[in-house]
């Protein structure tokens, strides 16, 4: 039980004893008033069937009290003044007492079932009202001697200091009960004030006839009964009226709002205020019944179900079907049961809420499709767009960022196992996705396989932990129907550093950042704008590349490529390397890109080869027959001349042509498949050598492989590096080495950062190695001298038939 309730209960306990204390002081006036009245019997002797028809009419004013009643306002009318005045003509007080307190008391307690103590207040009150009438008659005028006239006046104002007494006496129990007693009587006397010299002189009209001549008693009654009926129908027709404009003002307010929240909140305000219920609830479902809206309105205190009008159920429906239901409890006093009209009313309302209703759902669905992808049931571009745009207009967190997340083989995976099946990655994707994600974080899928999430972190490296969590996850299989399906992500994030930056922008940025981790294979990147085409420094690069090729201001440096098994020095891969005049050291996948974007990358190809080729070539007049390895990019293998420059190079240089390998990644190979097999196939005529690069991360099928004319797989480092931790990856690693030696390749592992990889490689019969845990990528000058000390430290432990210098492998 709460305070409140203690309080409210002992003030009702209070209330109660006070109320009786008021009933006792009633009686007692009643009692002395009649006592002690001057009032000399009745003016006009009325006989018994008087009394009974005085009894008849308060039973009948009582049972039909009229009620008006408007939002909070409500008026009673009682024509109980009629009776009065034809006991104060033809009855004596103890008679008209006798008349009132048993015939009331009789349809009250019929009709509302009040409490024993409320009928005693109920009693004394009709009881006093008389004599305190009857006192006043007897003072104003003698009763028994007096003209028509006169006793016309005194029943007037007899009866009308009923209407008063009334008044106050109510006011007076209702102060009982903690209500101011002046405010209740103002509030009383709103209506007594119109309705009590209405119906006094109602009264005294009805009452005069039969005090000419008792036979003209019909014609006061026809009298009564005719204002009655017009009041009836003027009270319904009024009250009609303001149902229709109730009913317009709700459509019209609840109306004003497309939010089904709103509407809701309104619409239950407005129909329990409409309906005078003090409480009441409105839900509103889905078509599956899943409650999507709920409003409630005070706290229920009577019990009761609809049968007996204690409360209404509504339920709101269209054609369509069922929206909900509205609940209305508690109706307002005077009276504590809802009647027909209320339903119907109530009715009406819920008729025009079902309609306001559908079109706020429909309004809902549309905006929800419009802004939401139907597979996953995630944001789609544009409402992912809306809630990042409003995001980065607040003040957020430190660190804020859009990623775009891609999945890698997702097509194949689609063209695999089926569209059916992909559809369920995408669900299943997404939500392992937003497993990851916090409440606050944003998910969206924009169609295809591509997913885009904005979140907001305490710093940048929150954020980078969190994508490289999402990278990591994906790597899991999802199980699917009955396929395990495993999906790799590449991912792009963009921070927002500057304010002015848009979703729009952001995205863009991430996608260039997603393509840079595809192209390298590392998961995810984070966007930097030398990746960015679009921006000014970027076309700043370009020029300075130019500039750089055409004075040949690139270098190139060679890593070592060793026989793992013994050691040996077989040759080495070309890497370009540009030493920016203000930038310093440019990674050369950055250039590299700009290169191909902008046409150069021929150029470009064609001065590494120059610079390689005439490299080996004073290798081998310093003795060391060498091999040197050259990577092309996929725009060279599109060029059909480019077996025509390899051999040109070759001759400049005066180096056979098996000495130069030409590494091509796996996904290189796919650009443009007619056309790169026929520049491969020229090469392989050529008698270059071919090596697979970067092996293991892109899509080769065993029959294309077996197709290529390639000499050299080369496992990529991914799978290298992480060779004695990562178990999956040393069965990757193994069955690598195993494939390319089913098919005739030698097998080089690159990035051996450590002896003891180095040393499982030759365990799992891996051919060649090279690695920073050989030899980092070197100068010329310092790749000549560190050949010099190796070359020494092999021919020191050599044994005496080895070679004079170590050869490529045959
Ligand atoms: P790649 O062909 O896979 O080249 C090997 C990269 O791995 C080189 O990076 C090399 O420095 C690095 N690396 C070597 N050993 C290790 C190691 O033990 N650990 C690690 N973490 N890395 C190692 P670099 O020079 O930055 O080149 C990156 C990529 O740029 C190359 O990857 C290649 O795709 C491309 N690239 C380099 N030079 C050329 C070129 O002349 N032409 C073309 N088209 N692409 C080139
Ligand atoms: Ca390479
Ligand atoms: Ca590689």
């Amino acid at each position: 039980m709460t305070s409140e309730e203690t309080t409210s209960a002992d003030l009702a306990g209070h209330g109660v004893s006070r109320v009786g204390a008021l009933t006792v002081a009633l009686v007692a006036l009643t009692v002395a008033l009649v006592v002690w009245s001057p009032h000399r019997g009745p003016p006009l002797d009325g006989s018994w069937w008087m009394a009974v028809l005085v009894g008849g009419g308060y039973a009948a004013t009582e049972r039909y009290v009229f009620h008006i009643e408007q939002r909070d306002n409500a008026m009673t009318f009682s024509i109980s003044e009629v009776p009065t005045a034809f006991a104060l003509a033809f009855l004596g007080p103890i008679a008209a007492i006798a008349a009132r307190v048993v015939a009331s008391l009789a349809v009250i307690g019929w009709t509302e079932r009040p409490t024993a103590y409320k009928q005693a207040f109920n009693g004394a009150l009709f009881a006093a009202e008389l004599a305190v009438a009857y006192a006043l008659l007897g003072w104003i005028v003698d009763t028994r001697d007096a003209d028509e006239i006169r006793l016309v006046i005194g029943i007037l104002v007899a009866t009308l200091a009923t209407v008063v007494v009334g008044a106050v006496v109510v006011s007076a129990a209702i102060a009982c009960f903690g209500h101011g007693f002046v405010e209740t009587l103002a509030e009383e006397s709103r209506t007594t004030l119109v309705s009590g010299p209405i119906v006094t002189i109602v009264a005294a009209l009805s009452v005069t006839p039969s005090m000419l001549d008792v036979r003209l008693l019909p014609l006061g009654i026809a009298a009564v009964a005719a204002i009655w009926m017009l009041l009836m129908l003027y009270g319904r027709l009024s009250q009609r009226h303001r149902d229709l404009r109730a009913i317009h003002d709700f459509t019209r307010s609840i109306g004003r709002s497309l939010l089904v929240d709103e509407i809701v909140t309104n619409a239950l305000a407005s129909t329990s205020s409409e309906l005078r219920a003090m409480s009441g609830s409105l839900v509103v479902v889905d078509e599956t019944g899943a409650v999507i809206a709920e409003a409630h309105h005070g706290r229920r205190v009577r019990d009761g179900d609809d049968d007996g009008m204690r409360a209404m159920h509504i339920p709101i429906r269209d054609v369509v079907g069922e929206l909900g239901e509205l609940r209305l409890h508690d109706r307002r006093p005077p009276l504590d049961r809802f009647d027909a009209d209320d339903r119907h009313r109530a009715e009406l309302l819920a008729d025009r809420l079902a309609t306001t209703l559908r079109n706020a759902m429909l309004h809902a669905d549309l905006e929800h499709a419009a802004l939401h992808d139907p597979l996953t049931g995630e944001l789609n571009r544009r409402g992912f767009d809306a809630r990042v745009d409003a995001d980065l207009a607040d003040e957020g967190r430190a660190a804020r960022a859009v990623v775009i997340l891609d999945l890698d083989r997702f097509k194949e995976i689609n063209d695999t196992f089926g569209h059916h099946v992909g559809d369920e990655v995408l669900v299943e994707f997404a939500r392992r996705v937003r497993q990851l994600l916090g409440p606050d974080d944003v998910l969206a899928r924009f169609g295809g396989d591509e997913f885009a999430i904005y979140v907001g972190r305490e710093s940048e490296r929150d954020v980078r932990v969190l994508v490289e969590g999402i990278v990591s996850r994906s790597h899991q299989a999802l199980h699917i129907e009955h396929y395990d399906v495993v999906v790799a992500v590449s991912a792009g994030v963009s921070f927002a550093s500057a304010h002015d930056l848009r979703s729009e922008q952001l995205l863009r940025r991430a996608d260039i950042a997603m393509y840079a981790a595809k192209r390298t294979h590392v998961g995810y990147e984070t966007y930097r704008w030398e990746m960015d085409r679009r921006t000014p420094e970027r076309l700043e690069l370009l020029g300075e590349l130019r500039d750089a090729l055409d004075s040949e201001a690139l270098e190139v440096h060679f890593q070592p490529k060793v026989d793992i098994a013994s050691g040996m020095v077989v040759g080495a891969e070309a890497l370009v390397r540009w030493d920016h005049p203000t930038r310093g050291w440019i990674s050369p996948p950055d250039f590299i890109l700009v290169a191909e974007e902008s046409g150069l990358i021929r150029q470009l190809t064609d001065q590494v080869l120059r610079m390689s080729l005439r490299t080996a070539a004073a290798w081998r007049r310093a003795g060391h027959d060498l091999g040197v390895a050259v990577n092309l990019s996929a725009l060279d293998l599109v060029d059909d001349r480019l077996a025509l420059r390899v051999a040109g190079h070759l001759a400049d240089a005066d180096l056979p042509a098996d000495r130069l390998t030409l590494e091509v990644t796996e996904s290189s190979l796919l650009v443009d498949t007619p056309r790169t097999m026929a520049t491969v196939e020229q090469l392989g005529e050529l008698g270059v050598k071919l090596s697979l690069d970067d092996f293991g991360t892109g899509y080769s099928s065993l029959s294309y492989l077996r197709r290529l004319p390639a000499h050299e797989l080369k496992v990529d480092r991914s799978f290298v590096s992480t060779l004695l931790v990562d178990h999956q990856d040393e069965v990757i690693v193994r069955s690598t080495i195993d494939l390319g030696h089913h098919l005739g390749m030698e097998v080089v592992a690159e990035g051996i950062e450590d002896v003891s990889t180095a040393e499982r490689l030759r365990e799992l019969g891996c051919d060649l190695g090279q690695g920073y845990g050989i030899a980092r990528p070197m100068h010329p000058d310092g790749f000549a001298a560190w050949l010099e000390s190796t070359h020494r430290s092999i021919r020191a432990t050599a044994v005496a038939d080895a070679p004079t210098a170590p050869v490529s492998g045959a």
